[in-house]
Parts: structure tokens; sequence; C-alpha cells
């Protein structure tokens, strides 16, 4: 048995050597030539010093032909082994898709272990090489039938080491490099949009999340513009002055946090999670002039901020969430798509998780994700503002109006009254009162009883408003007593009105009860304010004596009340 057990392990141990030794090898054996995925080696210079004769003879690691090392490996050699297996000569075409976001690239072809063509490709100076198209980084070499040839690649990025080789021939080379990121200009042009929108919606009420919003989606955009190729490939610039552009990581969470301090008015109700907000601001504020002076070194600190961000972010949603925010539910909802995906890029950078479309997009997806749920939660706040003050209105019409009756009551008559009297007096033009009281009421009420005088006064009520015009204030006044006030009517035109009204409750009939039909009269009070010299209570005092006359002398009648003219009787 032990025996056994030794040999076994010496077996594994000479499998485990051998698949040290065997470097992987890209194996050309068909006309067409089109290898996106393979293996290779690959060596980290920690030193950031060695040079293409002292790499050659170090021993690689093997990794996939779409890799990611991380933030240690900024200056990463990479071998490529290529056998033509063919019975033809290959044209080929060895493309870096990733290329625009390292610092340089430079290139050692071996042919039988001797260097047969080097070429530097300094991403800062790409206008003296042939070698950079859009974004990606094409090494064309011609390979004989049987024959084999290795490439170093040394590749110096700024920050994480995101890496890509693709082996192509001439046909798919063109077509690679004609390819445009269509999905990655969808999310920047639907982020564009809403920019838009939102600097709109912001000249149009002057809210400020709304700046903070479009300001955090610039960021955003910006950033999946660079990181994605979109900016290489569209503009075709690259190096250090565009990998500047990465401040955008770092201004994205300023403007979210701003945007949060905003739309939940953390100043005014929630003072201790607005001083973490604002503490989070100032750490950021700090890596941000750092960043201005030194983005490579900034990003470092940037991306521990952004993970304390989340912590900072998701404790106060969850404290405004207790104290019964009504918005900040959605905020959680968006940013766990926001924190859920960058985790997943964050794996990737790391290089612990093997990239894939979606892990390698991550990212992008969770700022889109997140942005389209802070828009939601904008117009989701304008709905809320919009009932607030639907409300509001609903309030100020009670305040101001009759349950009954839903005529306006005293209170808003008199307002009504002494903004009509300016208009008179700068209009010049006349403003008369009626005062309105239903005869012998309290018989209807005896013989009905309160609710069949409630109908009652409904209904004079309907009556008093079809008789007049649509700018006379109709009020109710107290119990059965009713006021008209009639802009631009002298006393003749609102005696005349007065007279309509009387005639039309005479002819009034309220069926109660099936088959009982009250009948009622109404006597009225008419005077013309004196514009200019007299209070609206003045009037109103002249109108209540006329309408006291009017019931002394018998009921269902006119009576006016001139300044001058004394009583006088209309029927
Ligand atoms: P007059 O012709 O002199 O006006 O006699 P009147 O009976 O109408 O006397 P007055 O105006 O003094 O009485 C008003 C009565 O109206 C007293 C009260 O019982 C009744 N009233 C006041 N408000 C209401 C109300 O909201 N509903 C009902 N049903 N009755 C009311
Ligand atoms: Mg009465
Ligand atoms: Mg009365």
């Amino acid at each position: 048995m032990d025996l056994y057990k030794k040999l076994l392990l010496v077996l594994l141990l000479l499998l485990k050597t051998s698949m040290v030794w065997a470097e992987p090898r890209v194996v050309i054996d068909q006309d067409q030539v089109n290898l996106s995925d393979f293996r290779m080696g690959y060596h980290v210079d920690q030193s950031q010093a060695l040079t293409y004769e002292e790499v050659s003879g170090l021993p690689f690691k093997e990794t996939g032909s779409k890799t990611s090392l991380g933030t240690n490996a900024r200056v990463t050699w990479f071998k490529l082994i290529l056998d033509n297996a063919s019975s033809l000569e290959q044209q080929l075409f060895v493309h870096l898709p990733h290329a625009y976001h390292v610092r340089s690239v430079d290139f050692y072809q071996e042919r039988d272990g001797v260097l047969v063509h080097s070429e530097p490709l300094d991403m800062d100076r790409t206008a003296e090489s042939d070698l950079m198209y859009r974004g990606t980084a094409v090494y064309p070499l011609t390979l004989p039938a049987d024959q084999s040839t290795t490439l170093y690649l040394r590749s110096h990025s700024y920050s994480h080491q995101w890496f890509a080789v693709e082996v192509l021939d001439e046909q798919a080379s063109r077509r690679a490099l004609i390819s445009i990121n269509t999905d990655i200009a969808l999310m920047v042009g639907m982020m564009l949009a809403l920019v838009f929108y939102n600097g709109l919606l912001y000249f149009a009420t002057s809210k400020k999340e709304n700046i903070f919003y479009s300001l955090y989606l610039i960021s955003g955009l910006v950033w999946i513009a660079l990181s994605y190729g979109l900016i290489a490939s569209v503009f075709d610039v690259y190096g250090t002055e565009i990998f500047k552009l990465n401040i955008s990581l770092i201004t994205m969470p300023i403007f979210l946090l701003l945007f949060m301090m905003a739309i939940f008015e953390t100043k005014a109700f929630y003072p201790t999670e607005h001083r973490f907000l604002q503490a989070l601001i100032l750490l950021l504020s700090g890596t941000l002039v750092w960043g201005i002076f030194d983005i490579s070194a900034a990003l470092k600190p940037a991306s521990s901020l952004a993970a304390l961000m989340m912590v900072v972010t998701f404790s106060v949603s969850i404290s405004l969430y207790r104290k019964g925010h009504p918005l900040v539910k959605y905020f959680l909802i968006g940013h766990s798509f926001f924190v859920v995906f960058n985790g997943i890029a964050v794996l990737v950078y790391k290089g612990l998780i093997p990239p894939s479309y979606l892990s390698s997009h991550g990212v992008g997806i969770g700022i889109v994700l997140e942005a389209l749920t802070l828009a939601f939660i904008i117009s989701h706040r304008i709905k809320i503002l919009e009932d607030i003050r639907s409300s509001q209105d609903e309030l100020k019409k009670q305040a101001a109006t009759d349950p009954l009756t839903k005529l306006y009551n005293r209170r808003f008559f008199f307002s009504e009254a002494d903004y009509l009297l300016e208009l008179a007096k700068n209009s010049r033009t006349p403003l008369s009162i009626l005062m309105v009281d239903i005869d012998h009421f309290k018989s209807v009420n005896d013989s009905y009883g309160h609710a069949c005088g409630d109908q009652v006064i409904i209904e004079l009520a309907h009556t008093l408003k079809k008789q007049s015009r649509a700018k006379d204030v109709v009020a109710r006044f107290g119990g059965e007593e009713f006021v008209v006030l009639l802009p631009d009517a002298d006393l003749q035109e609102a005696s005349r009105c007065a007279e309509r009204i009387r005639a039309a409750v005479q002819t009034l009939e309220v069926t109660i009860n099936v088959n009982d039909i009250v009948r009622s009269t109404v006597s009225i009070g008419v005077a013309e304010i004196s514009v200019g010299h007299e209070s609206v209570e003045a009037a109103l005092n002249r109108a209540d004596k006329a309408l006291y006359d009017a019931k002394k002398s018998g009921r269902n009648r006119v009576l006016i009340e001139g300044p001058e003219l004394g009583e006088l009787e209309v029927v």
C-alpha cells in the first residue's frame, strides 16, 4: 500500500512539473485565423526595470488571452508562442484591444531564439508609430509554413493590469477595427440624454439636486467612455493627458453625496447623517485635489474611499429609511445595483475572478442602473411635491368655502371684496352689493325639519349662482343670509340683478319627501359702494338697512339704498 501511495505521489509531482514546464503555444492550423481565447505566459516585473534580454531567460506563468492581473502588476511581460502548423505562409495581426488604457506596450519578436524585430509603442507619442489604431494596438507579422515565432509584450499600465490579446488574419483584423462599441455608445447616449433633461429641469425649477445629478451623470459617462475605449475609438486619443480623465472616478461619488444631501434634505432634517456625508465629501475632495496633480497615485486611495463611501451611504440610507423617509427605499435599490456590479468589477480588476462581458463592464452597468433609479427618484419627488401642493390647494379652497352650499364664506368674501374695491378704485368702475335673506325661514325649519331647511338653502345657493354673472362674488354670510358683490355694476344694474334673483326664487319649488313642495321668497337690500369714499363694511350696513326695511315693508321685495337717493323700492 505504502509503495502504491509513493508511486502515485511521484506521478502527481511529475505531472505537476511537466505542466509548469510545458509552455502554452498558439497553434495556427487553419486558413482563417480568428483567435481570441487561448493560453499565454506572463511575468510581473515588480522592479519595472527588466530588459528583454533578462526577461527572455525567466520562467513565465500561464494565463488566458484576456486577463486581469490587478493593481500590483503595473509592468507585466506577456509571452506568446505562435506555431504555424498550416502549409501556407500566414500574414497575421496581433491585436491588443485594451492598449488605449496603458502607458506603453513594447513588442519584441523572436525567431529561433534570436530577436528579429522590436518596436516600442508609447501612448503619449502614438503619432510616431503605425501600431495604434483607434484604441487597439496592431502588430503585424508574417509567419512562414511550419515555422514558429515568440512575441514578448511589455505592458506598462497606469493602474490595474487589464490585458487582452487576439491573433487575427487580415480580414478578421479589418473587421475588428471597424466595429464600434455600440453597447458603450448606447450607455453613454442614454446618460447624455438624462444630463440634458436634468439641466433643463434645473433651469426650470432651480432645484440643486438636478444639477448635482447632472454632474454625477457627466462624471459617470466620462468614466464609462474612457474605461471602455469609446473615447479612444471615437477620438483616437490616449496617453497621460487622457488618463487624467479618470478624475471622474473621484468627482462621481462627490456629486452622488451632494445629490443625496439635496434630495433627502439632510441638512434640515437629518443633521447627524448630514455630518457623515460631509466628512466623506471632505475626504474625497482631498483626494480630488491630489488627483489633479497626480491621478495615478490618487486612484489608489480613491478605491479605498469608494469602499468607505459604500458603507457610509448604505448606513445613512438605512438610517433615513428607518426614520421613514419616503424616497430613500428607491435610492437603496439603485445603490444596491451599483454596489453589486461594482463589487464584481473590483474582483475582476484585482485579478480575483476571470473577466467576462458582464464582470468587466460591471462599473458601467452599475452606474447606468443607479442613474436610472436616481432619475426615478427625481420624478417621484416631483409627484410628491405635486400631491402636497394639490392638498394645500384643497385646504385653501376648504378654508374659503362654505361646506353646505360650496359658496364662498364670509372670510373669503371680505378679502375678495377689499381686492375688488381696490380694482374698482384704480379702474374707476362701479361696485355694488346685494344682501339676500330668506323670508320666514324659521317656519320652513319648523314645518319640515332642519334637513329640509338645508335643502332649501342649497337650492337657493344654486339660484343665486345661476342669476349672477361669472365675475360676481356670491357668498353665504350667515345661516340663511347671502351677499352678492357685483363688480362693474352700478345701482341700476345691481337692482336689475336683485330683481332677477327675487323673481327666480319666487318660482323655485323644492321637492321634499317625494310629494311635499316648499316654496320660499327672499328679500334683498341693494347698495352701490361709494368707491374711494366708503369701506365695504359701510356699504354692507346700508344694504343691510335696506334689507331690514324690505322685511318690514312686507318681504319678497328688493329695496335699494343710494348714498344720496335714500331708499327706493324696486318692486
Ligand atoms: P325673516 O323673514 O324675518 O328673515 O324671518 P326668518 O324666520 O327667516 O328669521 P331669521 O332670518 O331671523 O331666522 C333665521 C333662521 O334660519 C334661524 C335658524 O333656525 C335658521 N337657520 C340658520 N342657519 C340655518 C341652517 O344652516 N340650516 C337650517 N336648516 N336653518 C338655519
Ligand atoms: Mg330670514
Ligand atoms: Mg336671517
